[in-house]
């Protein structure tokens, strides 16, 4: 037997509750019928008493003894009905004692005299012992025309005490059966009732990282019971998707990673097996092999990105960021490539925002929105960027007049690794991470990301950050926030609908 099992602990408590109320409900029997058999007891004393008070009331003045003697047998009969009746005349003449009651419980001639110390109405019948028995008796002064008397009118307890004594040789019986039945119905309702809880342990050790397809069963008891399997499948379901996730994203990091690899071994190889080598030849192969490990670079630091981002970062570095600050200092960085690619940067919708966040995260944000702008757009396009702060959140958007996505594929562009155009993303050194980077940051600032875009039209993309609660308790004072702008967007540029 396992004492520390919770199916011991809870059989022992349950017994043990049982136990005690069994008890408690033999107690309260007992006690309870003792004193209804009493007070029935004292109501047959006081009744009898009245009626020999009765004969002595009514008697005349010059009644004998014999009379009333007579009389008592007569109207009470107490030997008959198993009482003790004794009449005294004051000061001590006896004039009537009963004799032995039909059922012998007691000898009438060792009652003693029992001293009355109550007035007549209140007086409580006294108990005298004769023998081995207890009697109840009731003492009554009474003043009759014939004399003033004492009635002493008793009965045996031994009827009730017969009664209560079968009741607690019952209980004695019983209890002891019951406690055992108790135990035993308890330790059988409890393994039944954790039954369902080993069948989901046992479902829970057929699991592995191999095997989490298996669900465990749901307990259709509409109790904590139901609610942590559905809790727990649910828990597995996203161990799954986490777990499914992490193998695909190996894969494709292995994949991606084995290209460039290739590339530099097939021309390390070439070189090393050529006896001539032109220095030309030389210069051409170095570059080839420089721009592969420049790729290699760009995917590494964006894997590490994601892994630090999907580690969960600190909070403790995060400030006020202005984003409209952010978003011009970074534009005027990057504004040199845009040039090379005849784009035009267009930054005049940019209103004061105030982000809580990490400054380097939030600019990278910027810095891969804004890249991708600019690599998908034709010379000559134009590139928009707005911030803005309004009671709903603090809007960051960046929109372009860009080749644009298809939409079957705007569900799929934060996925990690994945390009509309593999071979055109890849030669401009696109590893398909830019925007789950972007996204993964979004999710650490409790930001959404939406996107909006229409083939060779343009891409619009929108992060909302919710307003951090000092600001929200400060955007009262005017200085903090500029009032919402409309959006300074040329009639060409593609839509965003307004959220919500
Ligand atoms: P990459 O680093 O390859 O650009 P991203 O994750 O940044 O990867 O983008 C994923 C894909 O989404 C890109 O390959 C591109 O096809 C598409 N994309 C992203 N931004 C834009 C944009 N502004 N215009 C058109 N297509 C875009």
């Amino acid at each position: 037997m396992n004492y520390r099992s919770l199916a011991f602990r809870l059989g022992a408590w349950y017994t043990l509750l049982l136990s005690a109320t069994f008890a408690l409900v033999g107690t309260a029997t007992f006690y309870g019928l003792q004193h209804y058999l009493r007070s029935n007891l004292r109501d047959s004393v006081s009744r009898r008493s009245a009626q020999v008070e009765q004969i002595l009331i009514q008697a005349p003045a010059d009644v004998t003894d014999s009379a009333i003697v007579r009389e008592i047998d007569t109207r009470v009969a107490p030997e008959f009905n198993n009482r003790f009746v004794r009449v005294t005349r004051e000061p001590a003449t006896l004039i009537y004692r009963s004799g032995p009651p039909s059922d012998r419980s007691f000898d009438p001639s060792l009652v003693s005299a029992v001293t009355r110390t109550h007035s007549a109405d209140t007086a409580p019948p006294a108990t005298a012992i004769v023998g081995d028995q207890h009697l109840m008796i009731r003492t009554t002064p009474v003043n009759a025309v014939s004399g003033n008397y004492i009635v002493e009118l008793g009965v045996s307890f031994g009827s009730i005490d017969e009664v209560l004594n079968r009741l607690l040789d019952l209980l004695a019986l019983l209890l002891p059966v019951l406690i055992v039945c108790a135990a035993g119905g308890g330790y059988w309702l409890v393994t039944r009732a954790l039954r369902p809880v080993d069948r989901l342990s046992q479902t829970a050790e057929q699991m592995s990282l191999q095997n989490l397809t298996l669900r465990l069963p749901v307990v259709p008891s509409g109790d904590a019971l139901e609610r942590l399997s559905i809790s727990l499948n649910t828990m597995l379901g996203r161990l799954r998707d986490s777990v499914q996730t992490s193998r695909r994203f190996l894969a494709d990091a292995s994949h991606e990673l084995r290209t460039p690899l290739t590339v530099i071994k097939g021309e390390l190889q070439e070189l090393a097996g050529e006896s001539t080598v032109t220095q030309r030849d030389l210069r051409e192969r170095v570059g080839s092999v420089l721009e592969e490990v420049a790729r290699l670079e760009h995917l590494v630091s964006g894997l590490l990105v994601l892994s630090r981002l999907d580690a969960g970062e600190s909070q403790r570095d995060w400030a006020d960021v202005d984003l409209a600050e952010l978003t011009f200092s970074t534009a005027e960085q990057m504004r040199l490539m845009a040039d090379d690619r005849g784009i035009e940067i267009e930054l005049s919708a940019l209103r004061k925002a105030l982000v809580r966040g990490d400054r380097a995260r939030l600019k990278q944000i910027i810095v891969n929105l804004l890249d991708n702008a600019i690599r998908f757009t034709k010379r000559g396009g134009t590139v928009w960027l707005r911030t803005a702060a309004d009671d709903m959140g603090v809007v960051l958007e960046v929109s372009d007049t860009g080749i644009g996505i298809p939409s079957a594929s705007i569900p799929h562009v934060f996925d990690r690794f994945f390009r509309v155009d593999e071979a055109r993303s890849r030669e401009d050194g696109g590893a398909g991470l830019g925007l789950s980077i972007v996204k993964s940051i979004c999710s650490v600032h409790c930001a959404d990301i939406e996107v909006e875009s229409r083939v060779e039209a343009g891409s619009c993309f929108r992060v909302t950050f919710p307003r951090t609660p000092h600001f929200r308790a400060a955007s009262g004072r005017e200085s903090l926030v500029d009032a919402p702008v409309p959006i300074d967007v040329p009639a060409n540029a593609p839509e965003m609908t307004p959220k919500g």
